[in-house]
C-alpha cells in the first residue's frame, strides 16, 4: 500500500504529536531512519524514503551488523517524511502508544539501481521483493538487503547486513547503543521526561 491514508486513519492528531503531513523535504539523497519504539511490544521501526513517503517495517530485534543475522521485518503502513524526525511519547490509548527514540538515521543509495544489467528503482525493487541499499548512518552503515519471504496478509521480510567493510559480528548496536542520535536519550528517558508521569506534566493543567 502506498500513500498516507492508512497512516492518517489510524491516528487522532488532536491527541498524538506525530506529524500529520510530510513536512519539509530534506537532502537530495533519500533518507532512512530507525526508530526504537517502546510500544505494547518493544521493537524498532526501519523506514526508507521511497518517493515522498517512508516505506516502513517493524523489526523486533532491530538491525544487526552481522551478515549471519536474518532479522524479521514486518511491513507497516507508509509514514510521512517528517516522521524521520519524530521523537517523543504517543499517548497510551492511541495507536502505537509508547515512547519513540530516533535510534539512527541518514541517507541511503539504491545499490540495485547502480548494478549493471539490473538498474531497478526502489519502487521496482520493493515490488520484486528484494531491495539492496547502502546506508550512511552514525551507528549502522554499509549494505543491507531487504528480502520478502512471504506475501499476503502475513507479509514477512528479512533485513540482512551485507558482507562488506561495515559488517561487524561483534557489535550488537541494537542492544548496546540505545541512545537517540537526536537527543542522546533512551526510550525510557524520553518516557520519563515527556510521558504522562513526567515531573510537571500535570502542572500545566492545574495552572490553566
Ligand atoms: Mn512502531
Amino acid at each position: 500500500m502506498n500513500g498516507l491514508e492508512e497512516y492518517r486513519g489510524k491516528r487522532d492528531f488532536r491527541k498524538t504529536a506525530e506529524p500529520q503531513d510530510s513536512g519539509p523535504g530534506g537532502s537530495d539523497e533519500p533518507i532512512w531512519v530507525v526508530q526504537e519504539h517502546d510500544a505494547s511490544t518493544r521493537h524498532f521501526d526501519f523506514r526508507l524514503q521511497v518517493g515522498d513517503v517512508l516505506r516502513s517495517w517493524a523489526v523486533p530485534k532491530g538491525p544487526s551488523t552481522s551478515p549471519r543475522d536474518k532479522r524479521l521485518a514486518v511491513p507497516t503502513e507508509d509514514h510521512p517524511l517528517g516522521y524521520a524526525g519524530f521523537e517523543g511519547v504517543i499517548p497510551e490509548d492511541e495507536y502505537g502508544g509508547g515512547s519513540v527514540a530516533v535510534w539512527d538515521r541518514g541517507t541511503y543509495r539504491n545499490l540495485r539501481a547502480e548494478k549493471e544489467g539490473d538498474g531497478a528503482s526502489m519502487e521496482e525493487s520493493l515490488a520484486d521483493g528484494k531491495a539492496e541499499v547502502w546506508l550512511e548512518g552514525e551507528k549502522i552503515s554499509g549494505g543491507y538487503t531487504l528480502v520478502r519471504m512471504q506475501t499476503g496478509n502475513e507479509e514477512r521480510w528479512l533485513l540482512i547486513k551485507q558482507d562488506d567493510d561495515e559488517a561487524d559480528a561483534r557489535r550488537k548496536p541494537a542492544r548496546t547503543e540505545p541512545e537517540s542520535v537526536l537527543s542522546g536519550r533512551t526510550v525510557e528517558e524520553i518516557a520519563a521526561e515527556e510521558g504522562p508521569d513526567a515531573e510537571g506534566a500535570d502542572d500545566e493543567e492545574t495552572d490553566a
